[in-house]
């Protein structure tokens, strides 16, 4: 059967990037992994002509070879010379790779090598003020995590016990299973892919390496995060198993509610009461920002709901830039609790205001719409 040409298998032309080839191979990878196509022969087939084009097209040397040489680089059996023995030796190899960026390692794939089984990531919700997250901070967090144990130091042997290779894997980690055509592997469930076997496990961690502890962690928090936002603590997740590298700790940041200010991006929204005579008068308030209060000034004929900016009175984003601005709104208190004399008061404007639209700039636009609407209604 004549072979596909491996750009081709990965929807590339020849002078393709590394890059390219890269994002092409994950795309498609992950389209037909089999994990997604249950019984699939053909996902299957096409996951298998990914994973060889990836093989070679993800190598710089192969590929080089490749560009020359065609398929026929690589035909000759034992390994093709000169472009480093292994091709097509270890089933997918390159593979492990790239899917552990994927799906966060697990994947048993590879193999050409020892892996070790790397600690889990964690995630630490936390919950800051506006303030806080506006002008950034610092916060003191505890976590239960595994973490080295302090007897062995990770290594999970007693002290002065021997380590061996592990007799299941003969010191490679992996089990390698048919299932059809398609050879998976498996971490060794015999030494959990360290590929040793210790003689007497250390009493303090079961020859795990690692222990259940509270860390205490000081964290900083940049200023103009936002709910949502995750810092990345590297290698401060749980510990890897018989001394493999930690995971990372992802800090989640959520954002409380704040009693005045709304945020949205970088702008911040307050509602601001003003009386019904400034509104009409003018005048001035003090707005409050998150770094003190301001003047506004208020314009004569203020409507209801009108909004004023303040430049800059933001939040900056983490990433920097401009600030953002603090929007007021302003909302026309009606009075409550009149005595007599003011109810007979507001009568008399009443009074002196009535039948004079240039008053109610709202007024006769709303009643026009009001009348069209009605009519509009009696036609249907
Ligand atoms: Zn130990
Ligand atoms: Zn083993």
């Amino acid at each position: 059967m004549a072979k596909k040409d491996y750009y081709e298998v990965l929807g590339l032309q020849k002078g393709a990037s590394e890059n390219d080839i890269k994002r092409a191979y994950k795309r498609l990878a992950s389209k037909h992994h089999p994990d997604k196509n249950q019984g699939s022969k053909n996902a299957e087939e096409k996951f298998k002509e990914i994973n060889e084009a990836y093989e070679v097209l993800g190598d710089a040397e192969k590929r080089a070879a490749y560009d020359q040489y065609g398929h026929a680089a690589f035909e000759q059996g034992g390994g093709a010379g000169g472009f480093g023995g292994g091709f097509g030796g270890g089933g997918f190899g390159g593979f492990e790779d790239i899917f552990s960026e994927m799906f966060g390692g697990g994947f048993g794939g590879g193999g050409r090598r020892n892996r070790v089984v790397r600690g889990d990531d964690l995630r630490y919700d936390i919950e800051i003020s506006l303030e806080e997250a506006v002008k950034g901070c610092k916060k003191d967090i505890r976590i239960s995590t595994l973490a080295e144990c302090d007897t062995c130091h990770g290594s999970g042997a007693e002290k002065g016990s021997k380590v061996e290779t592990c007799s299941h894997c003969h010191g490679s980690g992996r089990i390698r299973r048919q299932q059809g055509f398609f050879v998976t592997e498996a971490v060794c469930p015999s030494c959990h892919g360290s590929g040793k076997k210790i003689e007497k496990p250390c009493k303090s961690c079961h020859g795990d390496g690692r222990v259940q502890k509270t860390k205490n962690l000081s964290v900083t928090i940049p200023a103009g995060v936002d709910t949502g936002n995750q810092l990345r603590l590297s290698g401060e997740g749980a510990a890897g198993e018989n001394g493999a590298p930690a995971g990372d700790l992802y800090v989640v940041i959520h954002v409380r509610e704040h009693d005045i200010f709304e945020r949205d991006g970088s702008n911040l929204y307050c509602e601001v009461p003003i009386s019904f005579t400034m509104a009409a008068l003018g005048g001035e308030i003090e707005v409050p920002t998150l770094d003190g209060k301001l003047k506004l000034k208020i314009p004569a004929e203020t409507q209801t709901g009108k909004l004023f900016r303040v430049r800059g009175k933001g939040v900056t984003s983490p990433r920097g830039g401009y600030a953002g601005d603090l929007i007021c709104k302003v909302v026309v208190e009606t009075p409550v609790a009149l005595n007599d004399k003011q109810k007979d008061l507001l009568h008399k404007l009443e009074e002196s205001l009535e039948g004079k639209s240039q008053h109610r700039p709202q007024q006769e636009g709303f009643l026009d719409s009001v009348k069209n609407f009605f009519s509009n209604l009696g036609k249907n």
